[in-house]
């Protein structure tokens, strides 16, 4: 007999015991001071990797109602996972027009990012006339066509809505590379039409209007990340991860917590199971005392490696905690990068898909 999965059982109200409370306000406070940063320039948003962890149709929706108008994603599935966008906003896919990608492409009112002459050729042979957007590589090295490439006529006959390019240093604002790549897309700009120009990321924008051209494009900064020195004290933060108490013990003096038993208790303790792991993008960097849980006011130290799916923090000097409550786990971008030598970018985009989204 086959064995038969029900289908369409409605799935209940999830309850689950590992969430992220997601600050709405800060968000939209966040691009309005990237928006404001941004001088006359339009101020987009990257979108890419599901919103940087967050959910990017969540982020999407506050940030149009905020005035957004401008997205980027990284790839045509991300595209098709936003389902189709309201009017007026504007979607742009950074990496480009694959073969595969040309049927996607068709179907969508996104524009792709051509990277490459190969990839100018097959738009113009799959939409003639349809806008486009244009990456042009001006010393990172990564993605783009270059500025002899661009200047050399293969871009003739294309609807350019918006020519690109992506700084490589722009977290230190010192690099001799920021000037170069300026000077680059200047020269870049002044041959090859095109509705607009966008060269800078969150941390662009923080070396100064001049960088901005029509449109810029924050992704770290919206979501708490510090970009650059400068940026601290007015980006806010919006991501705070909470975890529940599966159970409460009392190690005594001398007991070993979790795998490896590399830590053992120098005093008898009390002890908080978590559920929360480096399955959750808690990595196994947060152990030993890297990382803290809060009780309120009070840090509560993790002992031992991290798990899959638990996590031990020390919970004596917060006597009034029991099974069943919640802790928030400490999650400040930059001081947990420096602590952990993750980068903020990393420690979003690896928050995982078991925790409940909740967007205050
Ligand atoms: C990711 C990305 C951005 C946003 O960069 P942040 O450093 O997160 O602000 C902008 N432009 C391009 C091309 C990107 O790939």
């Amino acid at each position: 007999m086959a064995l038969r999965l029900p289908i369409g059982l409605a799935v209940t109200a999830p309850d689950l015991p590992l969430r992220l409370d997601l600050d709405t306000a800060a968000l939209v406070a966040n691009w309005r001071w990237f928006a404001e940063a941004s001088g006359r320039a339009l101020c987009g948003a990257a979108v890419k990797a599901d919103g940087y962890g967050l959910g990017a149709r969540e982020v999407v929706r506050r940030l149009a109602e905020a005035g957004c108008r401008d997205f980027f994603v990284a790839t045509w599935a991300e595209a098709a996972a936003l389902g189709p966008l309201p009017d007026g906003l504007s979607l742009s896919v950074l990496h480009g027009l694959r073969e595969a990608d040309v049927p996607a492409a068709i179907a969508s009112s996104a524009r792709p990012v051509l990277n490459s002459a190969a990839m100018v050729a097959r738009w113009k042979a799959t939409a003639p006339g349809r806008a486009c957007d244009v990456m042009i590589d001006t010393g990172m090295n990564r993605l783009g066509l270059s500025p002899e490439e661009a200047r050399s006529g293969v871009l003739d006959g294309l609807e350019i809505d918006t020519l690109l390019s992506h700084l490589a240093c722009a977290d230190e604002p010192g690099h001799p590379m920021n000037e170069q790549q300026l000077f680059t897309f200047r020269s870049v700009k002044a041959a090859v039409p095109a509705r607009r120009y966008s060269l800078a990321n969150s941390a662009g924008i923080c070396l100064g209007q001049r960088y901005a051209f029509g449109l810029t494009r924050p992704g770290l900064g919206l979501y708490g990340g510090i970009p650059a020195p400068g940026a601290e004290g007015y980006i806010r933060k919006v991501v705070r991860p909470h975890a529940q108490i599966l159970q409460i013990r009392i190690v005594p003096q001398g007991g070993a917590v979790g795998y490896g038993a590399i830590y053992t208790t120098p005093a008898a303790a009390r002890v908080a199971i978590l559920n929360i792991g480096y399955a959750d993008g808690y990595l196994r960097a947060f152990g030993e005392g890297r990382g803290q849980a809060l009780a309120g006011d009070v840090a509560c130290p993790v002992l031992g490696r991290v798990s899959m799916d638990l996590l031990a923090v020390d919970v004596t000097s917060a006597p009034d905690l029991a099974e069943g409550d919640w802790l928030e786990i400490a999650y400040d971008l930059p001081s947990v990068s420096a602590v952990t030598g993750l980068s903020q970018y990393e420690l979003l985009t690896s928050l995982g898909r078991r925790y409940q989204r909740c967007w205050l």
